[in-house]
């Protein structure tokens, strides 16, 4: 155990106040708490602070979203899709693509749940944000005699609720998409949206196909992906991997398609056509910590863990 640095050897009793000060400023516990709760249009962020001095804790840092789905199709047009002139329920994609949408029956229901359940567990606890050392609103004070703080790092979790008697952040529309009527030859998929409004309320609108072909690998991804749009708490889409990274081009337009590339060498990115994560994905965690403690979302250095 390394020596006290002079003056802060905490078995010495400070004799006047301004010792105190000196004492407790030295070890990091003065002011700057964080705030436990704060809000976005988005989502609702929770920072818990490690309790027991004893075991040595991160913080917990909890994104939740609290959503509710719609299952689109004949029988639920839920405001978002139309019947065509036989009666069957269309929508157009994320590409103005006109699909026809098959009925949900009980078998796609729970199966499209569970692959939305999964998708949010992709993002949960899979970022540690490093606390800046300018920040002493996470410090405690090192018990034992060592004088030196002890400063726990963010664990980033990612919850996902369905309660009724808190606002709905986030509407999900899931669909079965058929058919292709035409159009743009690149896109025979039904491309999902997902669209943010900072003024009114929800404010995030999700529409989800379920993949009829039965792949639940691609299923995942285009709904873990989706999601990841939700959690960018700015609202700003910019949240495509190239986006991320600064590729020329994409700050005019999130969806060209050269913002879903990373760089070579790195796995394909959750926020381009993969499934990987770099640093940059954690961005909705470092815009809550920022919230949380008034400290830049750039000064915390995220980790995948
Ligand atoms: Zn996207």
């Amino acid at each position: 155990m390394p020596n006290p640095p002079a003056g802060t050897n905490p078995s010495a009793r400070p004799s006047t106040d301004d010792e105190l000060l000196k004492l407790v400023t030295s070890f990091g516990v003065a002011p700057a708490a964080p705030q436990e709760q704060v809000e976005t249009p988005y989502f609702s962020s929770t920072l818990e602070v490690p309790t027991g001095l004893a075991a040595p804790q991160n913080a917990k840092l909890t994104i939740t979203v609290n959503y509710s789905v719609w299952f689109v199709d004949r029988n639920t047009l839920a405001g978002r899709a139309v019947r065509d002139n036989v009666g069957n329920a269309v929508m157009r994609d994320g590409s103005r693509t006109l699909f026809r949408l098959l009925d949900w029956d009980s078998r796609a229901w729970p199966y499209f749940k569970r692959q939305f359940e999964k998708a949010a567990e992709f993002w949960n606890n899979r970022f540690r944000l490093r606390t800046p050392d300018e920040y002493s609103g996470l410090s405690y004070p090192t018990l034992g005699g060592a004088g030196v703080p002890w400063r726990p790092d963010v664990d980033c979790y990612l919850r996902l609720t369905t309660n009724a008697k808190i606002p709905t952040q986030l509407v999900v529309y899931a669909v079965r998409p058929e058919t292709f009527d035409g159009g743009d030859p690149n896109y025979r998929e039904f491309r999902a949206i997902t669209s943010l409004h900072r003024s009114h309320r929800p404010a995030a609108e999700m529409f989800l196909p379920m993949n009829l072909k039965g792949d639940s690998a691609h299923d995942l991804q285009v709904f873990a992906h989706e999601i990841g749009h939700v959690i960018d708490a700015n609202g700003f889409r910019r949240d495509h991997i190239g986006s991320r990274l600064g590729t020329q081009g994409c700050f005019e337009d999130d969806n060209a398609p050269v913002c879903y590339n990373e760089p070579p060498g790195v796995p394909p990115n959750i926020m381009g056509i993969g499934m990987g994560l770099l640093p940059v994905n954690a961005d909705g965690w470092q815009t809550a910590i920022e919230k949380h403690t008034g400290v830049s979302k750039f000064k915390w250095e995220a980790v995948v863990r």
